[in-house]
């Protein structure tokens, strides 16, 4: 018996306004494992993460959750049911504490159990708890960001440009958290401009061109032969 995928994109067809940026993406991601999308800018990595997550509507085609057509229901539905969507650009509340924002994100009820989870993943927030999230560094931030996918215990998680202008030693902070995810044994969808960082921690891979898949097969079959230069490479 084959279980139902975490996340799956049906013949999506995207657009804004006029402009159509999604043509019949589909891809899924199985449960407990790590699938990477990757593509060029515009390609339609993010617009893809926005209709998985309820964000935006597609025109056209279905997503499902764990077998279950959410596509008409709303984002605020999807994160209940376990779906955790990590923006590019660190979606934390600037005028807000650590705490409070570690607060904001958290399905336990008890603070305290919230609080320590955060800190064990990233002791660097723990020692900031009680600073504005907005004074925090870039990185610091990020952390703040990808600890949702922690204290909101989801069953699936998506992840956009973690990396995105943060210092290498933080890229790296953000690599391990995101393979600590993997060995928690969460469903995680990534988009990430380190295209072989990606496909070193995913199972699976899509490559987007233009708004379609142009690869749909393992991570490791996109590091074979010239896979790489064909698919992701320069020119
Ligand atoms: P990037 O890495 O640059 O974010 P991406 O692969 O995530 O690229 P999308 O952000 O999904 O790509 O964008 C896909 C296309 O849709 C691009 O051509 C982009 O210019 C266009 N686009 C994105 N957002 C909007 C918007 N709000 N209004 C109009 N066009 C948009």
């Amino acid at each position: 018996t084959s279980e139902a995928p975490a996340l799956e994109l049906r013949n999506v067809n995207a657009s804004y306004g006029t402009t159509t940026v999604l043509r019949d993406v589909s891809l899924s991601v199985a449960p407990g494992s790590v699938t990477a999308l990757i593509g060029p800018n515009g390609a339609g990595k993010t617009t893809s993460l926005r209709v998985a997550s309820g964000l935006m509507r597609p025109t056209g085609g279905q997503v499902l959750v764990d077998g279950v057509d959410v596509t008409r229901s709303s984002a605020a539905r999807r994160a209940k049911g376990g779906m955790c969507h990590v923006p590019e650009g660190r979606g934390v509340y600037r005028n807000l504490t650590v705490r409070e924002n570690l607060l904001m994100q958290a399905t336990s009820s008890s603070p305290k159990e919230t609080i320590e989870i955060a800190a064990s993943v990233f002791p660097r927030l723990g020692e900031r708890l009680t600073q504005k999230a907005g004074t925090l560094s870039g990185g610091e931030q990020q952390m703040l960001a990808l600890s949702a996918a922690y204290v909101a215990n989801p069953k699936l998680v998506l992840v956009d440009e973690p990396s995105l202008g943060l210092a290498p030693i933080i890229v790296d902070l953000v690599f391990d958290f995101l393979k600590t995810l993997r060995e928690k044994n969460v469903a995680l969808l990534l988009v990430d401009q380190y295209a072989l960082r990606t496909l070193a921690i995913a199972d699976h891979a899509y490559v987007l061109r233009r708004g379609e898949i142009a690869y749909d097969g393992d991570a490791a079959g996109l590091l074979q032969g010239n896979m790489f230069e064909k698919y992701i490479g320069e020119g």
